[in-house]
């Protein structure tokens, strides 16, 4: 199926991907085409049940439809009562039932046809999911900042003042080595920013190691040379040295890059240049080093001893370091430079950074998540395996199934290979398609012919809600 102009219908992966993503089996497309009712259609008898359907005028014109007119808008409520109308043209409800299911479904009714999904993957960072989910804290901050609010204004003194202020303290108290912080759009707009804004018409040397794609067929190395800056590779893809460095350093060096390959592993035999030794080189030099770390976390995660942190990457000499707000950091999309606070300040003042601006929405998010209690990404990171099994245990005993050791993940392209040991229920594969299909949504894994029901990123108060939509995929 190609998706065409209004046409929306289940996303269609490739087999591996589909895996990869819980979203493998049987995805059954169907298109609903929806048409407005109009005399010349179908010829009906009078006795087809079909012409006591409530007429699409007479409905929009009813109370119920028009109080929700004002909060969904007239596209939204004119496609709930087809839908409703479609129904009971196919059987499915009587035509007398159109508008008791039509009042149900404004009621329900959203403006966004995004759908809340419940992730029952087992991986914590899903990037189809919208990586991280926000925390209660960051979703109130959302709502404050939805409105008119004071992101350029100073309220004492009635004068402009700094974009992001607040979210740049949160910042700095997380990552108290940093001497400047800047949030932009997202990861990718941190990188382009420093690499254009440090080193636009000269060289980046990076390591041929971490010349990563970033995921959707992105790569670093065409995003870096999108910004005018051209890359000089030094080292193979397993082993990079130091002296590699040093014998491509030059006059024509704008700064030297060092990317976290965050999305894949290299076993074996293996070298890259660590930190400090590329501080001691590129200040003799007198070049910046940048470190884009990618996953967000601001300090060490001892459960996850691999992944490199904003603190420890600063405390070894990077000039900056860039990240993304929704992936460890558990918080919105966003990118995040830190670093020294002449080589930020060059960032935040070159052109391109108004391009590149973070919104008022997710500067109110990122800073509720630093300031506010765990994120749900540390919850489900941190979760204990004992308390992921007694929820296993008390689904199986309601729904059935079996419960099964399962691994989940970092995911987002963080930690890669790095199992967070769990539990889940094994049901039939072809439970998969009916989860999603389902209100709520459910995404389970599917894997080794089975359909694996994760805890793990579901907040415990989500249990009865899951239960629920999993008693309704077996019964479908
Ligand atoms: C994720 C990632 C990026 C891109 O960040 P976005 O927030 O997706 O734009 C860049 N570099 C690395 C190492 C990453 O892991």
């Amino acid at each position: 199926m190609e998706a065409s102009g209004f046409l929306v219908g289940p996303p269609v992966f490739k087999t591996g991907e589909a895996e990869h993503l819980g979203l493998a089996g049987s995805i059954p497309v169907r298109l609903r085409h929806s048409y407005i009712p109009c005399s010349t259609e179908v010829p009906m008898s009078s006795q087809d049940p079909r012409s006591r359907i409530p007429r699409t005028d007479t409905l929009l014109a009813s109370p119920a439809v028009v109080d929700a007119s004002a909060r969904l808008g007239a596209d939204t409520v004119r496609r709930l009562v087809i839908a409703a109308q479609e129904r009971a043209r196919h059987g499915e409800i009587e035509p007398e039932q159109v508008p008791d299911v039509l009042a149900q479904s404004l009621q329900a009714g959203r403006a966004t046809r995004l759908r809340p999904v419940i992730n029952a993957t087992g991986v914590v960072i899903h990037t189809n999911l919208g990586r991280a989910p926000l925390s209660a804290a960051a979703v109130d901050a959302v709502q404050a900042a939805a409105g008119y609010v004071d992101v350029e204004l100073d309220l004492a003194t009635g004068t402009r003042s700094k974009r992001g202020v607040a979210a740049r303290a949160a910042l700095l108290a997380g990552c108290p080595d940093a001497e400047e912080a800047l949030v932009v759009n997202n990861g990718a707009a941190a990188l382009v920013l420093a690499t254009t804004a440090l080193a636009q018409g000269r060289e980046i040397i990076v390591s041929r190691g971490e010349l990563i794609e970033i995921g959707a067929g992105f790569r670093l190395p065409d995003l870096i040379a999108s910004t005018g800056a051209r890359l000089r590779e030094v080292g193979t893809t397993n082993r990079t040295h130091l002296k590699d460095y040093a014998s491509a350093i030059g006059p024509d060096t704008g700064a030297i890059l060092k990317v976290h390959p965050s999305n894949f592993r290299v076993d074996g035999f293996t070298s890259a240049a660590a930190i400090d030794e590329l501080h001691d080189l590129a200040t003799q030099h007198e070049v910046p080093l940048i470190v884009d770390l990618g996953s967000g976390l601001l300090a060490p995660d001892p459960l996850l001893p691999d992944e490199p942190d904003a603190t420890s990457a600063l405390g070894a000499g990077a000039d900056v370091v860039t990240a993304s707000g929704d992936k460890l950091l558990g918080g919105p999309q966003a990118g995040i430079a830190l670093g020294r606070k002449a080589i930020v300040d060059r960032m935040a003042t070159h052109p391109l950074a108004r391009a590149v601006r973070a919104d008022k929405v997710a500067l109110a998010a990122l800073e509720a998540t630093l300031t506010g209690p765990a994120t749900p990404t540390a919850t489900a990171l941190h979760a204990d395996p004992d308390r992921l099994r007694a929820r296993a245990d008390a689904l199986a005993a309601a729904v059935g199934g079996e419960v099964v050791p399962h691994d989940g993940r970092v995911g987002g392209g963080g930690a890669p290979g790095v199992p967070l040991p769990g539990w889940a229920v094994s049901l039939p594969e072809n439970t998969a398609a009916a989860l999603r299909l389902g209100d709520p949504a459910v995404l389970p894994r599917v894997h080794g012919g089975a359909c694996l029901v994760d805890p793990r990123c579901v907040p415990e108060s989500e249990d009865g809600p899951l239960t629920a939509a999993v008693q309704a995929a077996l019964a479908h």
